[in-house]
């Protein structure tokens, strides 16, 4: 029997009634974009965050994307963030038009040092994006005094990171706009595509929320240059049923980690670290291991599904050799690109399962 890295189709199962009821509730009642049940759930999201605003956007990438041009940042500008993302992150800095430059990430954090950073500030730098990897926060104190100290805004990809924590701070309150993600397999994820930004600054919010629908505030009158990028009333009503469970499926990946921590005792196996500054909510269990490659494939036939999140580094992209970096310049993104597998981790494994995966682990030689 084979244990799936994830399982969408056994999430929904276990909580068809809930979903099904929040489905028809919208279905009935007739309206499907920019209606009560999305500013419910943007209420609802700001509330946990514990930010004034929600705006609920497109996906992961439009939230970011926006947020830019909430700064009205564009050609000529640079906007920093890591190697070792996703590349949505940066595909939501080039669409504007602005040129991302790059950071390398920590080696027990994976995410943005400050060091770096530091250095790659210039005269052109109108945003830095630290990205809340796997679910853990960067640490975002050092960052701050950099961007506070050349007054540059931050804007946060918390894309893994639903419900982390920083200093006992909600990653959502903390920036001037933080980005989540609703794509499926996130800690709260929707069934299709869906995102937010998080912010308190009403202003920003307002802008925010007419850049998503076309740049207008009354309907037909357009006062700045927007475009479509919202969050429909299906998503955000199934959203408002998902979001009463997060913390208590968050709290499932956090034991579930706690047990690979401690079963998994395998020497060709490091464990990834929970920094002391905050609360990771484990949106994917990182490993690093050594021959990835024949690892992976063991795992594969002893019936584990695993999955390498992310095989190659912004800056190895094919799609972002205009950026002209080389092989050698982020080295702990790439000793990460080379090593890193992700286990199986979603609330719904069972306690077999976890044992399974541990003993799996252990047996590889
Ligand atoms: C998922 C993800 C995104 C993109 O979100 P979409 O909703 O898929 O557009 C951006 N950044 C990170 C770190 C992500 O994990």
């Amino acid at each position: 029997m084979m244990i799936p890295f994830g399982n969408l189709k056994r999430h929904y199962e276990t909580y068809r009634h809930e979903f099904d009821e929040a489905l028809q509730s919208v279905l009935d009642s007739g309206w499907f974009v920019l209606g009560k049940a999305g500013e419910k759930f943007e209420n609802e999201f700001a509330a946990y965050c514990g930010a004034k605003h929600a705006v609920g956007v497109g996906s992961g990438t439009e939230a970011i994307h926006l947020s830019l041009m909430a700064l009205n940042i564009g050609v000529g500008d640079e906007v920093l963030t890591v190697a070792n993302t996703c590349v949505p992150t940066v595909s939501a800095i080039s669409v504007t038009g602005a040129t991302p430059v790059l950071v390398d990430v920590d080696t027990e954090s994976f995410t943005m040092v400050a060091d770096d950073l530091a250095r790659k500030i210039s005269r052109n730098t109108k945003a830095i994006i630290p990205v809340h990897m796997y679910g853990q926060a960067a640490d975002l104190d050092p960052i701050f005094d950099i961007a506070n100290l050349h007054g540059i805004p931050v804007v946060e990809d918390a894309a893994q990171a639903h419900g982390t924590k920083y200093k006992g701070r909600k990653i959502g309150s903390i920036s001037t706009m933080t980005c989540f993600s609703f794509y499926p397999s996130k800690n709260l994820g929707c069934f299709g595509d869906g995102g937010c930004i998080t912010t308190s600054d009403d202003t920003i919010a307002e802008r925010l929320r007419m850049l998503r629908n076309y740049g207008q505030r009354e309907r037909y009158y357009h006062s700045i240059k927007g475009f479509n990028s919202r969050l429909d009333e299906i998503q955000a009503a199934l959203l408002s049923a998902k979001l009463k469970h997060l913390d208590h499926w968050n709290e499932r990946r956090r034991s579930i980690a706690r047990y690979y921590r401690e079963n998994i005792t395998s020497t060709l196996v490091q464990h990834p670290r929970e920094m002391e500054y905050g609360d990771h909510i484990f949106h994917l269990y990182v490993v690093r291991v050594l021959a990835r490659e024949a690892f992976q494939k063991r795992l594969q036939q002893l019936g584990v599904g695993t999955m390498i999140h992310y095989p190659v580094p912004i800056h190895l992209q094919a799609s972002y050799k205009d950026l002209e970096y080389k092989k050698g310049d982020f080295p702990v993104s790439e000793q990460l690109a080379d090593s890193v597998l992700s286990l199986p981790m979603f609330p719904e494994l069972t306690d077999d399962e976890v044992a399974k995966i541990c003993s799996s682990v252990n047996s590889v030689v």
